[in-house]
C-alpha cells in the first residue's frame, strides 16, 4: 500500500509545489520562496546524492561478486555496453532529423537573437568557461580521465563517477579471482550494507513528496517569464518531440521486440523514477529509486540491475545527446548556417555521443558538455547564450529520458540472461 501511493504522493508534490510557486509568484514573494521553502528541496537533493556514491559502489560490489565468473560478466558488460552505446547514438540521429527537418534555427530572428545573447548570465557564462577549459586537453584525455590516481578523491568528487565505477569493477573481479573461503566474508559484508543502503532509500523517500514540493516552488519562481522566451519555442519544441519519440516509440519497441515486456506495465513501473527525474533533473538523485523500481517492480534480477543500472546513470543519456544534437544543430542555423555540412553533421553524432557519456548525472550537466560538442563542429560557442534561458525545463524532460533508458536497457538486458522474473502486479 505504502509503495502504490509513491507515484501519487510525489506527483501530488510536483503539481501544488507547482501552483504554489505560481502564487507565489504572482504576489510578489519571491523571497519567501527561496529562503524558507527551496532550502527543503536542496536538503532533499542532498540526501539522494549523498545516498547515491555509496549505493552505485556496494551495489556495483555485489552485483559483480554474484557473477562469480569472469565470462558471464564480459557476457554482460558487453551486452550492456554495446545496447547503450546503440540508444545513444540512435538518439544523436533522431535529434539531428527533427532539427534538420523542423529547422527552428530558423525562427529566431536578429532582434531575439540580440535579447537572448545580451540576457546570458554571468553564472552562466563561468560554467562555460570550465567546460572550455576541459576541452582543451589532448584527444585521449576522457580515456585517461576514467583512471583515477586516488579512489577516495573519485569518490569525494560529484563528476568522477566513471573513475569509480571504473575502480569498483576492479574490486569485483578481484573478488570473483580469489579464493571462495576469502571472498566470501567480504561479499557479505557488502550484501548487509546493501539492505543498510536500501533501508536509508526507503527513509529519504518519505520525505520525497515535500523535497519534490519544494523544488517545483523554488523552480516555478526563479524560471525567467515565458513570454520573453516565445522565440526558442520551436527550439524547446523540436526537442520535446524527439524525447517523445524516444520514449513513447523507440523504447516501447525495444521492451516489446527484445523482452516481450508490456510497455504499459513498464512505464507503470518506473513512473517513480521518472517523477523524481523530472523533479531532481538528474539522473544521480534518482537512481536509488530507479534500481528499486526495476528491480522490485519489473522482476529485473538484482544480479543485473546492480550493474547496468549504476553504470547506465553514469554513461546512458540519450536525452542529454538528443538534446546536445538539436542544440548544436539550432544555434548553427541561428548564428552560422554556412558550418551546416555533412561532415559537420557527422561530427555531431561522434561528439554528442561521447559528451552525453561524459555528462555527469547533475542537473546542466549536458548542456556544459554542449560546449565540447560546438567547439568540434566549429559552431560559436557563444551561441550558447541562446539557448540558457530554457534549459532547465528541457533538462527536467530529458533527465527522464535518460533514466526511462536505463531502465529500458537493464530489461532487455536481462532477458537476453535469463534474468528476468515475473513482474509485480502494481496497482495503481
Ligand atoms: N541532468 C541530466 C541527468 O542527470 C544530464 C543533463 O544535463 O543532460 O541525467
Amino acid at each position: 500500500m505504502k509503495k502504490l501511493a509513491l507515484h501519487w504522493k510525489i506527483l501530488l508534490g510536483m503539481i501544488l509545489g507547482l501552483l504554489f510557486g505560481l502564487v507565489m509568484k504572482n504576489l510578489e514573494q519571491k523571497g519567501i520562496v527561496i529562503d524558507w521553502i527551496k532550502p527543503f528541496g536542496t536538503i532533499f537533493i542532498n540526501l539522494l546524492k549523498m545516498i547515491a556514491v555509496p549505493l552505485i559502489v556496494v551495489s556495483l560490489i555485489v552485483g559483480l561478486a554474484d557473477l562469480k565468473d569472469i565470462s558471464k560478466l564480459s557476457k554482460l558488460g558487453g551486452r550492456t555496453v554495446f545496447f547503450y552505446l546503440c540508444s545513444t547514438v540512435i538518439a544523436v540521429i533522431i535529434g539531428l532529423l527533427l532539427a534538420n527537418l523542423i529547422k527552428p534555427g530558423t525562427y529566431i530572428n536578429e532582434e531575439s537573437r540580440i535579447s537572448l545573447l545580451e540576457n546570458f548570465s554571468v553564472d552562466a557564462s563561468q560554467k562555460i568557461e570550465l567546460a572550455v577549459k576541459a576541452k582543451n586537453s589532448g584527444p585521449l584525455q576522457p580515456l585517461i580521465d576514467i583512471v583515477p590516481d586516488n579512489f577516495f578523491k573519485a569518490l569525494s568528487d560529484n563528476g568522477s563517477m566513471l573513475q569509480v565505477i571504473f575502480f569498483v569493477i576492479l574490486i569485483g573481479i578481484g573478488l570473483i579471482l580469489i579464493e571462495e573461503k576469502k571472498s566470501k566474508p567480504v561479499v557479505d559484508f557488502f550484501k548487509g550494507l546493501n539492505d543498510v543502503i536500501l533501508k536509508i532509500i526507503d527513509i529519504i523517500m518519505l520525505f520525497s513528496p515535500v523535497g519534490v514540493f519544494a523544488l517545483m516552488a523554488a523552480l516555478m519562481v526563479e524560471i525567467p517569464d515565458f513570454s520573453t522566451l516565445g522565440a526558442l519555442g520551436i527550439y524547446g519544441l523540436t526537442v520535446l518531440l524527439g524525447l517523445f519519440l524516444m520514449m513513447f516509440v523507440f523504447y516501447p519497441s525495444l521492451l516489446m521486440i527484445f523482452a516481450k515486456v508490456n510497455p504499459i506495465q513498464f512505464f507503470n513501473a518506473i513512473a517513480p523514477a521518472q517523477l523524481l527525474a523530472f523533479s531532481t533533473s538528474s539522473s544521480a538523485a534518482a537512481l536509488p529509486v530507479t534500481m528499486e523500481c526495476v528491480t522490485e517492480r519489473l522482476g529485473v534480477d538484482e544480479e543485473v540491475s546492480s550493474f547496468v543500472l549504476p553504470l547506465g546513470a553514469t554513461v546512458n543519456m540519450d536525452g542529454t545527446s538528443l538534446y546536445q544534437a538539436v542544440a548544436a544543430i539550432f544555434i548553427a542555423q541561428a548564428m552560422l548556417p554556412e558550418a551546416l555540412d555533412l561532415n559537420t553533421q557527422l561530427m555531431i553524432v561522434v561528439t554528442a555521443t561521447l559528451a552525453s557519456i561524459g555528462s555527469a548525472a547533475v542537473p546542466s550537466a549536458g548542456m556544459v558538455m554542449l560546449v565540447i560538442v560546438l567547439g568540434q563542429a566549429g559552431i560559436p560557442e557563444a551561441g550558447l547564450a541562446l539557448i540558457f534561458a530554457i534549459d532547465r525545463p528541457l533538462d527536467m524532460c530529458r533527465t527522464v529520458v535518460n533514466v526511462t533508458s536505463d531502465a529500458t536497457i537493464a530489461t532487455i538486458v536481462a532477458k537476453s540472461v535469463g534474468k528476468l522474473n515475473k513482474p509485480k502486479e502494481i496497482n495503481f
